[in-house]
């Protein structure tokens, strides 16, 4: 995967991150980061297995196959309106 953009959901930076390293972690609050997004796709979701509520952010303008597959402990997921 080349470089993807990812935004913290925390405070909303959004950085450049290489998609080949795993999550990256915030550098302007220090969270870790929970979506990879490339090119205005979400294509792959890093939260913790813990998380039952994802809030897609507004970035998003499509949501990739399977990004949200695996994921038995999530009951919401709030897609943006520019992905509907
Ligand atoms: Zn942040």
């Amino acid at each position: 995967m080349p470089f993807v953009q990812v935004k913290c959901i925390n405070c909303g930076t959004v950085l450049q991150v290489d998609g080949a390293k795993g999550a990256a972690v915030c550098a302007h609050c220090g969270k870790p980061e929970e979506f990879v997004i490339y090119d205005s796709v979400l294509v792959e979701y890093r939260g913790a297995s813990t998380v039952t509520k994802v809030v897609v952010p507004k970035t998003v303008r499509a949501i990739g196959a399977g990004v949200f597959r695996d994921r038995s402990g999530l009951v919401g997921v709030t897609i943006p309106n520019s992905a509907r």
